[in-house]
């Protein structure tokens, strides 16, 4: 019997699970894929958000201003990348300057620091690349950008090296209450019992909940597709630029990302497959159409990419933060959309406090540091670069180019806590893949180094767990002749 179990490992349940495990507890984190990072959370904007556009009162609007306020040093303690490059919400004609006016009275009633309404002129002196017909913006100096997998990778690891038990490829397939006090667990891997439960589900969040409480809610997923610009294009932007919110969400964004590239999008579609992350041809031409009033002169040329991520949208449009009412021990963490990135910290600082309060728990006398990550070969000057692959000549070996990363943190990045099992695990956690060739060299290098370092074969290995097999066999006697299928997103003769 867990004392708790967390249903779903992105950013909120690993950042709840890392928050509890400073509790003398036993706690189980659920995941269905293969690795953490899986949902929404590996394909978001990557803002920090300031808060002015939550509607004040709300639970978003309150975990979003404190969220931000300490985001910055969850980064740095958890040594995962955050610039805070702030925020411009521009309008492109003048009477978006009321709708300026209206976000930043509300970002004030919010609590929002740093907020100033710019001119065209104050604008353009900031953002030279600014469409023409831009006339004013409202600048949130506490903005920011992240990495949201390797935040929520760097989370997971240091619950796991605290003692939480994460069981991946563990999808809960049902959820009852015990007649004896507390929950019975039906997963891919056989019953769990546990004292109390934390659905953080994400999309999936109303099916837990709604097999135990009479307090129904609904999911709506709610797709959001991006185009990323390669590296070459990273300073076009300093700050994130905003057009003014919809009613659909915050609107179609530029932003440059902490990992040099610049995204456009997100488009807001509500669809009915929660699990259907695909691009269309038409919200990809959206973006453009949208997005050129900020940056005229898109680069088409140097898109190196394109996904989208789902939103798991509340019907009543703010989250689901709480015990439930009528289930003692149920804990809500639901209709977690923008800006739960941002809010993650105060909401398992929230959720933690409450779930160990209704438990009782003591703090352990002991809780581990993170896993101090291995410096990144791209960031190396060239005297560390020496120094790196004298003491381990894995270093001087590149099997990314585009990004630059050596063979010795793909190793490191697989024996990790929290290891890559798969190819995007290893992207994830490297970049390597992530670049302008987005694979095409590294793939069939990447795959050997796992499949040594697991002792797997090959033909075992997935992009991203299930049945994302990317080998089909062998054609020839050698490792060399292995041919990678169109699903790894390389082929090689
Ligand atoms: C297009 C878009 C843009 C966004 N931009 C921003 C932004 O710029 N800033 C910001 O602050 N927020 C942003 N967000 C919101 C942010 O991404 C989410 O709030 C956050 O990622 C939610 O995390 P989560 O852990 O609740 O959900 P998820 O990351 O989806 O995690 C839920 C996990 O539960 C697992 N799961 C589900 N059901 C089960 C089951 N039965 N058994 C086991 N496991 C299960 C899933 O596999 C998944 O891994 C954006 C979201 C989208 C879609």
């Amino acid at each position: 019997m867990y004392d708790v179990c967390i249903v779903g490992g992105g950013v909120i349940g690993c950042a709840i699970a890392r928050e509890l495990a400073r509790c003398e507890l036993s706690i189980a984190l659920l995941e269905k894929h293969s690795d953490v990072a899986e949902g929404t959370s590996k394909a978001n904007s990557a803002i920090v958000h300031a808060g002015y556009d939550a509607r004040p009162g709300t639970v978003k609007a309150r975990t979003n201003i404190a969220g931000n306020a300490v985001f910055e040093a969850w980064c740095r303690e958890l040594d995962v990348p955050f610039r805070r490059n702030t925020s411009l919400v521009v309008t492109f004609n003048t009477e978006g300057i009321f709708g300026l006016r209206e976000l930043l009275e509300r970002g004030r009633k919010n609590g929002v620091p740093g907020l100033h309404l710019l001119s065209q002129t104050e604008l353009r002196a900031r953002e030279p690349n600014i469409g023409p017909s831009a006339c004013g913006a409202l600048l949130a100096e506490t903005g920011g950008i992240c990495c949201p997998y390797e935040l929520t990778i760097a989370l997971a690891a240091q619950a796991v090296q605290n003692g939480v038990d994460l069981k991946l490829n563990c999808q809960v397939t049902s959820v009852r209450k015990n007649p004896a006090g507390g929950f019975l667990l039906q997963t891919s891997q056989g019953p769990l019992n546990c004292r109390t439960l934390v659905n953080a589900a994400g999309v999936h969040a109303d099916g837990i909940n709604n097999q135990l409480s009479e307090n129904r809610f609904r999911i709506i997923p709610r797709r959001g597709e991006y185009w990323m610009v390669d590296k070459a294009f990273g300073s076009a932007f300093s700050a994130t630029i905003f057009q003014l919110p919809t009613a659909m969400g915050k609107g179609i964004l530029v932003t440059p990302t902490v990992e040099g590239t610049v995204i456009l999008g997100p488009t807001a579609e509500d669809i009915d497959n929660k699990e259907d992350t695909r691009t269309t041809a038409a919200k990809l031409e959206e973006i453009l159409r949208v997005a050129s009033l900020s940056w005229a002169q898109i680069p088409r040329k140097n898109f190196i990419t394109a996904f989208a991520g789902v939103r798991a949208h509340p019907e009543h449009n703010d989250f689901i933060l709480g015990e439930a009412p009528d289930v003692p021990g149920l804990f809500n963490a639901a209709g977690v959309e923008s800006p739960g990135l941002t809010a993650a910290p105060a909401i398992a600082g929230e959720l933690a406090g409450l779930v160990a309060a209704r438990l009782g728990a003591r703090n352990k006398a002991e809780y581990q540091p993170p896993w101090p990550a291995p410096k990144h070969f791209r960031s190396m000057s060239d005297s560390e670069r020496q120094a790196a692959i004298a003491e381990n000549p894995e270093y001087g070996r590149i099997i990314c180019r585009c990004e630059q990363i050596s063979e010795a943190e793909i190793r490191a990045a697989i024996r990790r806590p929290v290891g890559a099992t798969t190819l995007d695990g290893v992207k994830r956690r490297t970049r390597a893949g992530m670049g302008r060739c987005q694979g095409g060299f590294c793939t069939p290098r990447v795959l050997h180094i796992l499949s040594e370092e697991l002792d797997v074969s090959p033909l075992e290995l997935t992009k991203s767990g299930g049945l994302s097999k990317i080998l089909t066999g062998r054609v020839g006697e050698s490792e060399a002749d292995i041919g990678i299928t169109q699903n790894g997103g390389s082929s090689h003769g």
